[in-house]
């Protein structure tokens, strides 16, 4: 496909879903701009992310250090906002701050250890999203990453008391088990109530990251303030992502 065929069809994806951001903005009576579309670029090309730029995009998400080190390097000069979204391993923090304006999946102690301190090293400000699990098993820990939420009070202080460190909010990927399966409107609007909980002691942590292309829709009626839309947006990934 050549270069204006990709620039059309993002540009058709992204109309689409715009589309369905402002019907579902208008449903649950919230304005427009409560909510920040985050366009998940994993698997897909530098090139890809330079057109989504192009076309108003400011906010992408990857999932992958070894796939977004490279891509983010590559996209220095265009004014995005990197988000890290994927399970972030101990000895990928030090590249993941070079590039990412946040983390969304800070689910346990030793990251935010490992986070601040790269955090300083590099002389950023890096802000965190708490990953919940709503589907955490007994070890407190979800299948994909996340903390239960019983653990989001000492995570969110921990990182709120981090240097080089700022507590934004909370995340979720909508379970495919447990109570919370195939009732994602139920999952987000219970990520809303531990929003509004984790407020209480951080009324900063305003950030509520939650709904992909499949479940936009019922986050934005939960309340969510960032969806992350990958599908949707660039196709059908080539492989796992
Ligand atoms: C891949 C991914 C998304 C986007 O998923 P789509 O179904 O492609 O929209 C959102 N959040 C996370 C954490 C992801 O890994």
């Amino acid at each position: 496909m050549g270069m204006t065929d990709r620039r059309d069809q993002i540009a058709a994806n992204l109309a689409k879903v715009e589309d369905r951001i402002a019907a579902a903005c208008a449903a649950a009576a919230r304005k427009r701009e409560e909510v920040t579309l985050i366009v998940v670029t994993k698997t897909y090309p530098a090139s890809d992310v330079r057109i989504l730029s192009e076309l108003g995009v400011r906010h992408v998400a990857e999932n992958r250090d070894q796939d977004a080190a490279p891509k983010a390097a590559a996209c220095s000069d265009l004014p995005l906002t990197w988000h890290f979204v994927g399970q972030l391993q101990t000895n990928k923090v030090r590249s993941v701050v070079g590039y990412a304006d946040l983390v969304q999946s800070v689910d346990r102690s030793r990251l935010v250890t490992s986070l601040s301190r790269e955090a300083v090293r590099a002389g950023r400000e890096i802000g965190c999203l708490i990953q919940v699990a709503l589907d955490a098993d007994a070890s407190g820990r979800g299948a994909r990453g996340g903390v239960a939420p019983a653990g989001i009070e000492e995570l969110g202080d921990l990182v709120a008391d981090a240097e080089g460190l700022r507590l934004d909010g909370l995340m979720t990927v909508a379970p495919l088990t447990g109570e919370y399966a195939g009732r994602q409107q139920a999952a987000f609007e219970r990520l809303m109530d531990l929003s509004t909980d984790l407020r209480r002691a951080h009324p900063a942590a305003t950030m509520v990251s939650a709904g992909m292309s499949a479940d936009l829709d019922q986050a934005v009626a939960a309340g969510a303030t960032h969806v992350r839309v990958g599908t949707a947006v660039l196709g059908v990934r080539p492989r796992l992502g």
